[in-house]
C-alpha cells in the first residue's frame, strides 16, 4: 500500500515512511493510494475476532511492509495496557449503545491510537538508527496520552507544552507525574495559543528542525486514523445483528480525527447507515454540514475543552474524496480559505455530504442535562464530550436506526462538569487514586520562545 498527499505534491510513500513523515511535506494530508472494499465473507470472518485480532486484521491491509508477526506483536502491546479485556466494550443505556473508548492508560480514546503509535515509532527508530525528539503543545488530552504512549521508549524524547493552570488538575498530573527520563513537561505562564505558536514557530526552523529531529504526534498523522478505524467494525460487530436495524455512529468531533476514521470504515464498506457528527459550541463543522457554511469563528471555551476548536485539521481528508480525490481542488479550497476564511460549496457537494453525514451542535446546558437526566433514568455518567454525541444520538437518530455513542473519556477525567450537572463526584478509576501524591517533574517557564528552544537542546544534548 503506498501513500499520497491531499495536495498531490508528493512521490508515493510506504507506510513506514507516511508514519514517519506524520504531516506532508508539501502541506497536505497522507492518505493510502486506495481504500480496499471488504467483502461480505471477511467482514462475517472478522465477526468473532478478539479487538486485537480484528485490530491486526484491519491494520495489517494498510501497513503490509511490516513483517506479520512483528505487526502482531506491536499490537498486542499497545492494548496489554488498557485495563477492560473487551479494550472497547459496548454497554447498552437508555437505548444508545455506548462505546467506551477510555479504558486506556490516560482515560480518554486519543490512547487507542497514541499506544500504538509509541510503539511503532520505537520499532521503525531501531530499525532505522534514528533518533526522534517529540514536541507538542496541549490542552490537556493529546499530550497526556503521547506522554503515555511514549514513556520509557529507546531513541525517543518527548516535551509537551501545557499552559500553566489552564488544564485540568487531573490532566496535569497525568502528564507530570511521569518522570521517565524521556518525558519533558514544560508547564508555560501563558495561554494554549502561546504553547501552540511556539511549537508552530520551532518546526518552522527549518534547520532546527532537521538538526533536532523535531516530530510531532497530532491527529494528522495517518497511524491515528487506522488505529480508530477498528472501534468502529468492533462496535459495529457487537450490535448490528441484534433486531435488525440500520446502524448510524454519533461521534463527539473537534478536529474531524475520530469522525474521518468511521467515514474511512464506511468507505471499506461496513454497513453504516450515518454519521452522526456531534459538536459543541464551537461549531464550524456543524454549520458545514446543516448550511454549507465552513467559515471559521473564534473559539469559545466550554464544559467538553476537548472540541474547543474552529480549524479541524482532519476535514481536509475528507475533503480530498468529496472532491473526488483531485488534490488541484484541495488546493483551491485551502486557498479560499486563506483568502476569505471560508470554503464555499455546490448544491451537488452538499447533497454528497448529507448522504453520509447528519449534524447536531449541543450548548452547554443542554450537556450538563443530558449528563443528569442519564444518570437519574440509568445511574451511568457520561464525561461531557460524550454527553454531547449522545445528545446527537437522542435527537438525530430514526426509529428504523441504532446509534451507537462514542464515549471518548471517562467522566472522572472531567469530574467538575460531570459534578455540576449530578451534584455528585464521579469515582475516581484506579489509575487516578493516588496521583496526587506521586513523584513528579515539570519545568515551569515563561511562553518564551529562546529559553524552551534552550532547554529542548540542554535536555535532546544530554541524552
Ligand atoms: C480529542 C477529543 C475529542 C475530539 O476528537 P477529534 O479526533 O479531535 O474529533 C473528543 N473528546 C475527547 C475526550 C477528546 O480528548
Amino acid at each position: 500500500m503506498k501513500y499520497i498527499s491531499t495536495r498531490g505534491g508528493i512521490a508515493p510513500l510506504s507506510f513506514r515512511d507516511a508514519v514517519m513523515m506524520g504531516l506532508a511535506t508539501d502541506g497536505g494530508l497522507l492518505l493510502p493510494e486506495s481504500i480496499p472494499a471488504i467483502s461480505r465473507e471477511t467482514l462475517a470472518a472478522w465477526q468473532k475476532l478478539s479487538y486485537q485480532e480484528l485490530a491486526f486484521a484491519i491494520i495489517s491491509i494498510y501497513a503490509d511492509d511490516i513483517p506479520p508477526a512483528d505487526l502482531k506483536a506491536l499490537i498486542d502491546r499497545s492494548y496489554a495496557t488498557f485495563t477492560h479485556p473487551d479494550i472497547t466494550p459496548v454497554v447498552a443505556k437508555n437505548g444508545v449503545e455506548i462505546l467506551e473508548l477510555f479504558h486506556g492508560p490516560t482515560l480518554a480514546f486519543k490512547d487507542v491510537a497514541l499506544q500504538l503509535l509509541g510503539n511503532l515509532f520505537e520499532y521503525l527508530l531501531k530499525e532505522s538508527g534514528k533518533k526522534l525528539n517529540i514536541i507538542g503543545a496541549t490542552s490537556g488530552d493529546t499530550g497526556s496520552a503521547a506522554i503515555h504512549g511514549v514513556r520509557g521508549k529507546e531513541n525517543i524524547n518527548i516535551f509537551i507544552l501545557h499552559p500553566l493552570g489552564k488544564t485540568s488538575p487531573i490532566q496535569a498530573m497525568q502528564m507530570t507525574t511521569v518522570t521517565d527520563p524521556n518525558v519533558h513537561n514544560i508547564a508555560a505562564r501563558g495561554t494554549f495559543d502561546d504553547c501552540q505558536n511556539i511549537v508552530k514557530t520551532l518546526f518552522n526552523d527549518l534547520a532546527f528542525k532537521e538538526e533536532y529531529s523535531l516530530g510531532a504526534v497530532n491527529s494528522i498523522n495517518w497511524a491515528r486514523v487506522l488505529a480508530q478505524v477498528v472501534y468502529y467494525f468492533y462496535a459495529w460487530f457487537r450490535v448490528a445483528d441484534q433486531g435488525k436495524k440500520k446502524v448510524v455512529f454519533s461521534v463527539p468531533t473537534g478536529n474531524f480525527g475520530d469522525i474521518f476514521a468511521g467515514y474511512v470504515a464506511k468507505l471499506m464498506g461496513l454497513p453504516i447507515d450515518k454519521l452522526l457528527l456531534a459538536t459543541n459550541e464551537n461549531n464550524i463543522l456543524s454549520r458545514f454540514i446543516n448550511d454549507g457554511d465552513y467559515s471559521l469563528g473564534h473559539v469559545v471555551p466550554t464544559v467538553s475543552p476537548s472540541m474547543d476548536i474552529q480549524l479541524a485539521s482532519n476535514f481536509e481528508r475528507y475533503l480530498y474524496y468529496l472532491y473526488d480525490q483531485d488534490p488541484a481542488r484541495v488546493r483551491n479550497a485551502f486557498a479560499e480559505l486563506a483568502r476569505d476564511g471560508r470554503i464555499s460549496f455546490s448544491k451537488n457537494e452538499m447533497d454528497r455530504v448529507r448522504a453520509e453525514f447528519l449534524s447536531l451542535s449541543v450548548n452547554q446546558q443542554e450537556t450538563l442535562d443530558i449528563i443528569a437526566r442519564f444518570h437519574k433514568e440509568t445511574g451511568y455518567l457520561l464525561d461531557p464530550h460524550t454527553a454531547v454525541g449522545v445528545k446527537a444520538a437522542l435527537d438525530l437518530t430514526g426509529p428504523d436506526q441504532q446509534a451507537i455513542c462514542l464515549a471518548t473519556a471517562h467522566p472522572a477525567k472531567f469530574g467538575e462538569a460531570v459534578t455540576r450537572a449530578t451534584g455528585q463526584d464521579p469515582p475516581f478509576p484506579p489509575s487516578l487514586v493516588g496521583i496526587d501524591k506521586l513523584p513528579s517533574r515539570c519545568e515551569t517557564m515563561d511562553a518564551d520562545l529562546e529559553q524552551i528552544k534552550q532547554f529542548v537542546k540542554e535536555k535532546v544534548k544530554a541524552r
